[in-house]
Protein backbone atom coordinates (compact mmCIF):
# COMPACT_ATOMS: atom_id res chain seq x y z
CA UNK A 1 0.00 0.00 0.00
CA UNK A 2 1.17 3.70 -0.91
CA UNK A 3 1.39 5.94 2.13
CA UNK A 4 -0.94 8.18 2.44
CA UNK A 5 -0.45 11.65 0.90
CA UNK A 6 -1.37 14.92 2.63
CA UNK A 7 -1.27 18.34 1.17
CA UNK A 8 0.23 21.14 3.10
CA UNK A 9 0.53 23.39 0.23
CA UNK A 10 0.25 27.42 1.60
CA UNK A 11 0.21 26.16 5.36
CA UNK A 12 3.24 26.82 7.79
CA UNK A 13 4.17 24.52 10.83
CA UNK A 14 6.06 25.04 13.84
CA UNK A 15 8.06 21.92 14.74
CA UNK A 16 9.74 22.27 18.74
CA UNK A 17 12.85 20.17 18.96
CA UNK A 18 12.45 20.32 15.22
CA UNK A 19 16.09 20.23 14.88
CA UNK A 20 16.99 16.66 15.55
CA UNK A 21 15.53 13.25 15.96
CA UNK A 22 11.93 12.96 15.90
CA UNK A 23 11.15 16.23 15.52
CA UNK A 24 13.51 16.57 12.11
CA UNK A 25 11.67 14.12 10.46
CA UNK A 26 8.45 15.51 11.85
CA UNK A 27 9.56 18.89 10.56
CA UNK A 28 10.65 17.02 6.98
CA UNK A 29 7.25 15.21 6.73
CA UNK A 30 5.44 18.66 6.61
CA UNK A 31 7.95 19.91 4.12
CA UNK A 32 7.81 17.27 1.58
CA UNK A 33 4.14 17.72 2.21
CA UNK A 34 4.15 21.15 0.54
CA UNK A 35 4.24 23.16 4.33
CA UNK A 36 6.82 25.76 4.74
CA UNK A 37 8.37 25.02 8.32
CA UNK A 38 9.49 26.51 11.50
CA UNK A 39 12.38 23.98 13.40
CA UNK A 40 13.06 25.10 16.52
CA UNK A 41 15.73 23.72 18.91
CA UNK A 42 19.33 24.01 19.80
CA UNK A 43 21.91 23.41 17.32
CA UNK A 44 20.05 25.66 14.57
CA UNK A 45 22.78 26.37 12.42
CA UNK A 46 24.14 22.79 12.74
CA UNK A 47 20.43 21.34 11.44
CA UNK A 48 20.93 19.59 8.12
CA UNK A 49 18.98 21.93 5.80
CA UNK A 50 15.92 20.81 4.25
CA UNK A 51 14.09 22.28 1.37
CA UNK A 52 10.76 24.07 3.37
CA UNK A 53 12.43 24.40 6.93
CA UNK A 54 14.02 26.92 8.38
CA UNK A 55 15.96 26.67 11.95
CA UNK A 56 15.34 28.79 14.82
CA UNK A 57 17.26 28.83 18.07
CA UNK A 58 15.03 28.79 20.83
CA UNK A 59 14.19 27.37 24.61
CA UNK A 60 11.64 26.04 25.45
CA UNK A 61 11.62 27.07 29.06
CA UNK A 62 11.75 30.34 28.07
CA UNK A 63 8.07 32.06 27.10
CA UNK A 64 9.39 34.95 25.64
CA UNK A 65 11.84 33.26 22.68
CA UNK A 66 8.77 31.20 22.14
CA UNK A 67 6.85 34.23 21.91
CA UNK A 68 8.76 35.46 19.27
CA UNK A 69 9.29 32.36 17.06
CA UNK A 70 5.58 32.22 17.10
CA UNK A 71 5.15 36.20 16.06
CA UNK A 72 7.57 35.19 13.25
CA UNK A 73 5.56 33.01 11.98
CA UNK A 74 3.83 34.17 8.60
CA UNK A 75 0.77 31.51 10.20
CA UNK A 76 0.71 29.01 11.95
CA UNK A 77 -2.05 25.46 11.17
CA UNK A 78 0.44 22.81 12.81
CA UNK A 79 2.00 22.85 15.60
CA UNK A 80 4.03 19.59 17.20
CA UNK A 81 5.79 19.84 20.73
CA UNK A 82 9.39 17.67 20.83
CA UNK A 83 11.65 19.27 21.93
CA UNK A 84 12.67 17.06 25.14
CA UNK A 85 15.71 15.73 27.43
CA UNK A 86 16.15 12.87 29.57
CA UNK A 87 18.49 12.48 32.23
CA UNK A 88 18.85 8.47 33.15
CA UNK A 89 19.86 8.13 36.25
CA UNK A 90 19.69 11.77 37.93
CA UNK A 91 15.90 11.95 37.92
CA UNK A 92 15.56 11.04 41.57
CA UNK A 93 17.33 14.26 42.18
CA UNK A 94 14.45 16.73 42.78
CA UNK A 95 15.56 19.77 40.87
CA UNK A 96 16.88 17.54 37.98
CA UNK A 97 13.56 16.52 37.90
CA UNK A 98 12.01 19.57 37.72
CA UNK A 99 14.50 20.45 34.88
CA UNK A 100 13.53 17.66 32.56
CA UNK A 101 9.59 18.52 33.26
CA UNK A 102 10.08 21.99 33.20
CA UNK A 103 11.29 21.03 28.84
CA UNK A 104 9.06 18.38 28.84
CA UNK A 105 6.03 19.24 29.92
CA UNK A 106 5.48 23.07 31.04
CA UNK A 107 7.77 23.70 27.65
CA UNK A 108 4.81 22.15 25.92
CA UNK A 109 2.48 23.90 27.78
CA UNK A 110 4.08 27.02 26.75
CA UNK A 111 4.67 26.21 23.32
CA UNK A 112 1.06 25.35 22.82
CA UNK A 113 -0.53 28.54 25.04
CA UNK A 114 2.02 31.10 22.55
CA UNK A 115 0.64 29.45 19.25
CA UNK A 116 -3.39 29.20 20.37
CA UNK A 117 -4.22 32.49 19.12
CA UNK A 118 -2.58 31.54 15.55
CA UNK A 119 -4.62 28.17 15.73
CA UNK A 120 -7.68 29.83 16.26
CA UNK A 121 -7.03 31.94 13.45
CA UNK A 122 -6.18 29.36 11.13
CA UNK A 123 -8.25 26.22 12.70
CA UNK A 124 -5.38 24.41 13.21
CA UNK A 125 -4.48 21.75 15.20
CA UNK A 126 -1.29 21.13 17.77
CA UNK A 127 0.14 17.58 18.46
CA UNK A 128 2.39 16.76 22.29
CA UNK A 129 4.81 13.89 22.08
CA UNK A 130 4.10 11.38 24.87
CA UNK A 131 6.24 8.20 25.15
CA UNK A 132 5.64 4.78 25.73
CA UNK A 133 6.75 6.10 29.24
CA UNK A 134 3.23 7.75 29.11
CA UNK A 135 2.04 4.53 30.63
CA UNK A 136 5.12 1.98 31.65
CA UNK A 137 6.93 3.03 34.65
CA UNK A 138 10.73 4.59 34.38
CA UNK A 139 12.75 3.73 37.42
CA UNK A 140 15.40 5.35 36.42
CA UNK A 141 13.57 8.23 34.69
CA UNK A 142 11.11 9.54 36.95
CA UNK A 143 11.06 12.94 36.10
CA UNK A 144 10.82 11.85 32.32
CA UNK A 145 8.10 9.01 33.07
CA UNK A 146 6.07 11.58 34.57
CA UNK A 147 6.37 14.62 32.05
CA UNK A 148 4.86 11.84 29.56
CA UNK A 149 2.16 10.94 31.51
CA UNK A 150 1.59 14.97 31.82
CA UNK A 151 1.74 15.38 28.29
CA UNK A 152 -1.47 13.22 28.01
CA UNK A 153 -3.45 14.56 29.96
CA UNK A 154 -2.11 18.11 29.08
CA UNK A 155 -3.34 17.43 25.42
CA UNK A 156 -6.72 16.08 26.87
CA UNK A 157 -7.07 19.26 29.39
CA UNK A 158 -6.42 21.76 26.33
CA UNK A 159 -8.36 19.45 24.07
CA UNK A 160 -10.99 19.67 25.96
CA UNK A 161 -10.97 23.57 26.98
CA UNK A 162 -10.38 24.89 23.43
CA UNK A 163 -12.76 22.23 21.30
CA UNK A 164 -15.08 24.95 21.52
CA UNK A 165 -12.61 27.26 19.25
CA UNK A 166 -12.23 24.85 16.68
CA UNK A 167 -8.58 23.81 18.06
CA UNK A 168 -7.41 20.16 18.25
CA UNK A 169 -5.01 18.93 20.41
CA UNK A 170 -3.90 14.94 20.53
CA UNK A 171 -0.05 13.51 21.62
CA UNK A 172 1.89 10.83 19.65
CA UNK A 173 3.39 8.49 21.69
CA UNK A 174 6.90 6.99 20.19
CA UNK A 175 8.00 3.79 21.14
CA UNK A 176 12.06 3.45 20.86
CA UNK A 177 13.14 5.34 18.21
CA UNK A 178 17.20 5.64 16.76
CA UNK A 179 18.08 9.13 17.46
CA UNK A 180 20.60 11.27 20.03
CA UNK A 181 18.20 10.25 22.93
CA UNK A 182 18.56 6.86 22.60
CA UNK A 183 22.31 6.49 21.47
CA UNK A 184 23.47 5.20 25.04
CA UNK A 185 20.85 2.41 24.86
CA UNK A 186 21.60 1.21 21.30
CA UNK A 187 25.55 1.68 22.21
CA UNK A 188 24.81 -1.43 24.91
CA UNK A 189 23.93 -4.73 23.27
CA UNK A 190 22.60 -5.85 26.67
CA UNK A 191 20.10 -2.93 26.42
CA UNK A 192 19.28 -3.39 23.00
CA UNK A 193 18.89 -6.91 23.16
CA UNK A 194 16.42 -6.18 26.02
CA UNK A 195 15.01 -3.64 24.29
CA UNK A 196 13.92 -5.48 21.00
CA UNK A 197 13.31 -8.38 22.59
CA UNK A 198 9.97 -6.55 24.07
CA UNK A 199 9.37 -4.82 20.62
CA UNK A 200 7.13 -6.89 18.74
CA UNK A 201 8.10 -5.29 15.38
CA UNK A 202 11.78 -5.79 16.31
CA UNK A 203 12.73 -2.78 15.22
CA UNK A 204 14.01 0.71 16.55
CA UNK A 205 11.64 3.64 15.01
CA UNK A 206 13.33 5.91 12.46
CA UNK A 207 11.88 9.55 13.05
CA UNK A 208 10.43 9.54 9.81
CA UNK A 209 8.44 7.03 11.07
CA UNK A 210 5.87 9.78 12.92
CA UNK A 211 5.50 11.81 9.75
CA UNK A 212 2.67 10.30 9.27
CA UNK A 213 1.02 9.93 12.28
CA UNK A 214 1.89 13.74 12.71
CA UNK A 215 0.71 14.96 9.32
CA UNK A 216 -2.64 12.69 9.65
CA UNK A 217 -3.60 14.06 13.34
CA UNK A 218 -2.91 18.40 11.97
CA UNK A 219 -5.28 17.04 8.78
CA UNK A 220 -8.80 16.87 7.98
CA UNK A 221 -8.69 13.57 8.02
CA UNK A 222 -8.79 13.95 11.99
CA UNK A 223 -11.40 16.88 12.17
CA UNK A 224 -13.37 14.79 15.20
CA UNK A 225 -9.99 13.88 16.84
CA UNK A 226 -9.00 15.64 19.85
CA UNK A 227 -7.80 14.42 23.45
CA UNK A 228 -6.09 11.51 21.84
CA UNK A 229 -3.06 10.06 22.10
CA UNK A 230 -1.89 7.70 19.54
CA UNK A 231 1.12 5.15 20.41
CA UNK A 232 3.41 4.72 17.34
CA UNK A 233 5.20 2.20 18.78
CA UNK A 234 6.17 -1.18 17.17
CA UNK A 235 3.31 -3.05 19.25
CA UNK A 236 4.76 -2.14 22.08
CA UNK A 237 2.41 -0.88 24.39
CA UNK A 238 0.11 -3.93 23.20
CA UNK A 239 2.23 -6.69 23.96
P1 LIG B 1 16.76 14.37 20.23
O1 LIG B 1 17.71 14.56 21.34
O2 LIG B 1 17.24 13.89 18.91
O3 LIG B 1 15.94 15.71 19.99
C1 LIG B 1 15.55 16.54 21.04
C2 LIG B 1 15.21 17.91 20.47
O4 LIG B 1 14.74 18.74 21.54
C3 LIG B 1 16.41 18.63 19.85
O5 LIG B 1 15.98 19.33 18.70
C4 LIG B 1 16.84 19.59 20.93
O6 LIG B 1 17.51 20.74 20.45
C5 LIG B 1 15.47 19.95 21.50
N1 LIG B 1 15.52 20.53 22.84
C6 LIG B 1 15.99 19.97 23.98
N2 LIG B 1 15.83 20.83 25.00
C7 LIG B 1 15.27 21.95 24.49
C8 LIG B 1 14.88 23.20 25.02
N3 LIG B 1 15.02 23.50 26.32
N4 LIG B 1 14.35 24.11 24.18
C9 LIG B 1 14.19 23.85 22.86
N5 LIG B 1 14.54 22.69 22.30
C10 LIG B 1 15.08 21.76 23.11
O7 LIG B 1 15.67 13.36 20.83
P2 LIG B 1 14.37 12.68 20.21
O8 LIG B 1 14.46 11.25 20.54
O9 LIG B 1 14.13 13.09 18.81
O10 LIG B 1 13.25 13.30 21.15
C11 LIG B 1 12.19 14.09 20.64
C12 LIG B 1 10.97 13.88 21.53
O11 LIG B 1 10.55 12.52 21.40
C13 LIG B 1 11.25 14.10 23.01
O12 LIG B 1 10.15 14.74 23.61
C14 LIG B 1 11.39 12.69 23.53
O13 LIG B 1 11.04 12.62 24.89
C15 LIG B 1 10.39 11.96 22.67
N6 LIG B 1 10.54 10.53 22.62
C16 LIG B 1 11.70 9.95 22.17
C17 LIG B 1 11.79 8.57 22.15
C18 LIG B 1 13.03 7.86 21.65
O14 LIG B 1 13.13 6.62 21.81
N7 LIG B 1 13.99 8.57 21.06
C19 LIG B 1 10.72 7.78 22.58
C20 LIG B 1 9.57 8.41 23.04
C21 LIG B 1 9.48 9.78 23.05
Amino acid sequence: MPIARFDYSGRHALVTGGTSGIGLGIARGFADAGATVTAVGFGADAAEPHPGIAFAEADVTDQAQLDAIVAACPRIDAVVTCAGIIRRGDEHDPDVFAEVVDVNLTGTMRTLVACKPRLVESGGAAVGIASILTWAAGPLVPGYSASKGGVKQLVQSLATAWAPEGVRVNAIAPGWTATPLTDPLRADPERTRMIMDRVPMKRWAEPADFAGAALFLCSDAAAFITGATLAVDGGYLAD
